[in-house]
């Protein structure tokens, strides 16, 4: 099943989507009754709340009708730092990152855990604000995330694909500079706009345990091109670790990590610059389109 958040006279309402991304049917029509924000609604079924099976054609679906799958998850995204080999090595190279003092410590031995705000997160199509005087960095970092549905405290890695309600893509935007200077990534990467999200939600029972292929182009130029088989540290061993310190809710967000191709691996780096359109895309779920946008203030 794929859930979106489908703009319906210009609300943002949970629906059904089918697998070509034509289609929606809203799921207060399938199923009365149910959350109409999606953290609400995936805490409903991850207790054994359905929404039946569409039984008509449906409404025609535009991509530009796409808002954020998950706008209000219960707390800041979790996110995962340098978690693809390739990406531990040219970050720790770039002389940006303020993690990791020697090439010995580029791998990191246990997930590196951080968060951001919940208020970055944007549609699947919305413009990535480049905001004066912190627009000098920008860079996009393409990732699967992982949408929690049963939460649970202390989850051990048998268990925890038992706790994904499903998948979905974002771009964990990152204002280099702010990493660098701050040396913490709060302020980088919690910028208001800094997290396209989309362009739906997969759930578990589709995507299965099989790698992902996962590609972030920069103006039609492939950039990033892996497998979420190089993971470093695995879904369930990130939902084990996360878990082990705080009781994970359902609606929870956890962007497993970038792999390498960002911005900053190149010599000299190659930020984002106003116009410059950001493809970020993972097989089996879909693809986010992002164009960097100058504000005014
Ligand atoms: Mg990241």
């Amino acid at each position: 099943m794929r859930l979106a958040m489908v703009r319906m006279e210009g609300l943002p309402q949970p629906a059904r989507v089918d697998a070509a991304g034509k289609r929606y049917w809203p799921v207060s029509a399938l199923a009365p009754g149910l959350p109409t924000d999606m953290a609400g609604l995936i805490a409903v079924l991850a207790k054994g709340a359905t929404i039946p099976e569409p039984q008509d054609e449906g409404q025609p679906l535009r991509e530009e009708m796409l808002a954020a799958p998950l706008p209000n998850p219960p707390r800041n995204i979790f996110c995962v730092g340098k978690n693809y080999h390739a990406h531990a090595k040219e970050f720790a190279g770039s002389g940006y990152d303020s993690s990791s003092t020697s090439a010995a410590d580029a791998i990191p031995k246990a997930p590196i855990i951080f968060s951001k705000p919940f208020t970055s997160i944007s549609g699947p199509l919305d413009d990535i604000p480049l905001w004066p005087g912190i627009d000098q960095g920008v860079d996009y970092e393409a990732e699967l995330a992982v949408v929690i549905g049963t939460g649970g405290r202390n989850i051990a890695r048998a268990e925890a694909l038992k706790h994904v309600f499903g998948y979905t893509v974002v771009n964990d935007v990152t204002a280099r500079d702010l990493q660098g200077t701050h040396k913490q990534w709060l302020l980088g990467k919690g910028i208001d706009g800094f997290c396209p999200m989309g362009p739906w939600i997969v759930t578990a029972d589709e995507i299965g345990e099989k790698p992902l292929r996962i590609t972030c182009n920069v103006n039609g130029e492939a950039r990033q091109h892996a497998s979420t088989a190089d993971l470093i540290f695995d879904v369930p061993e990130l939902i084990e670790t996360i878990s082990r310190s705080m009781t994970l809710l359902p609606g929870d967000v956890i962007a497993t990590g970038t792999p390498e191709g960002v911005g900053i691996g190149f010599k000299p780096p190659r930020f984002l610059r106003d116009g410059d359109v950001v493809e970020c895309a993972i097989e089996g779920i879909g693809r986010i389109r992002n164009t960097l946008r100058h504000q005014a203030g």
